[in-house]
């Protein structure tokens, strides 16, 4: 798949919309909304013409690579586009074959070059109003065509559309605690909203006083995953999370400590990574063979003699 000989994107968007198919049917919209994420992504990659050749960044004489200049055009001359509406497209026709339309699109991105070549490289042009009607053209496209991939998944899911809450809420989950050697704990949690989509939000811990905020776990999609760092210690009250966003429920969960009223982050009662939690008795189990086989003139001696 790294080879970029092997032209993969056909198959890839076909396989991620056979996903978000069963992501409608399993009513798993987190999962579907991650697919019609890809979707639209590799789609709009295969109407750019320069995605369709091996040799996919020629120069201009001047030394330009063309791939990013024809890419920068779609920002660039975005208010001079007319862009598709609904009105123009009107019924979105489902996809028999996803993979051949995918490859058709290409194959039609691929058919431009010719003319983008010759006006940016041959003719030594900055650009022109014909190349400003060809990104426009492959924008429309591309919109278009990701429509209709999305309305091929829903059609061949054969669902209703889910239940729209009339109040939305956040609901917070711990994923686990992993723990830094004994300097801090790292929470991680993830927050979704009322059909359990991961959303983004602003998330805080508060305890004994002081609050800890949450931070973004990934740069990378999917959103609404943080982790709160807490500093080792003994905590007296429950840890209480927050997570709020506009126009939504806020969410409070408050996980309770341990018995009697105190515990340390190492204690804390949340649930984390079994293997971690093994790994953490080895070296418990490690600690207290080597505590015991010690000699005796250890550095507690030596302490407690001064
Ligand atoms: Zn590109």
């Amino acid at each position: 798949m790294n080879d970029p000989s092997t032209g993969a994107l056909p198959q890839a968007i076909d396989q991620f919309t056979i996903q978000m198919e069963s992501a409608i049917r399993a009513n798993d919209w987190n999962s579907m909304f991650l697919d019609a994420g890809r979707i639209a992504h590799y789609m709009a990659d295969a109407t750019q013409p320069y995605h369709t050749m091996l040799f996919y960044d020629p120069q201009t004489k001047t030394g330009v690579g063309v791939h990013q200049l024809f890419e920068s055009a779609a920002a660039s001359y975005l208010s001079e586009f007319r862009l598709v509406s609904p009105a123009d497209v009107g019924l979105i026709e489902p996809i028999s074959n996803v993979t051949a339309f995918v490859l058709e699109t290409a194959i039609q991105s691929h058919s431009f070059l010719l003319y983008i070549n010759r006006t940016l490289i041959d003719e030594g042009l900055e650009w022109s109003p014909e190349l400003t009607k060809i990104v426009e053209n492959r924008t429309n496209t591309a919109i278009i065509a990701t429509a209709r991939i999305w309305q091929t998944a829903i059609v061949r899911s054969n669902s209703l559309p889910p239940e729209l809450p009339k109040v939305n809420e956040l609901s917070i989950a711990i994923d686990g605690v992993v723990l830094d050697s004994t300097s801090y704990g790292v929470i991680r949690l993830h927050v979704v909203d009322s059909l359990r989509v991961k959303t983004r939000a602003d998330v805080s811990l508060s305890v004994d006083g002081s609050t800890f905020r949450g931070q973004v776990a990934n740069i990378v999609p999917p959103v609404g995953e943080y982790i709160i760092i807490v500093p080792s210690g003994t905590y007296n009250a429950n840890f209480v999370f927050t997570a709020q966003k506009e126009g939504y429920q806020p969410a409070v969960v408050t996980l309770p400590i341990g018995t009697p009223t105190t515990t340390t982050i190492a204690m804390a009662n949340v649930q984390f990574p079994t293997t971690l939690a093994l790994a953490v008795m080895v070296a418990a189990l490690v600690a207290l063979i080597w505590y015991r086989r010690r000699p005796s003139y250890s550095l507690i001696d030596a302490l407690t003699d001064s």
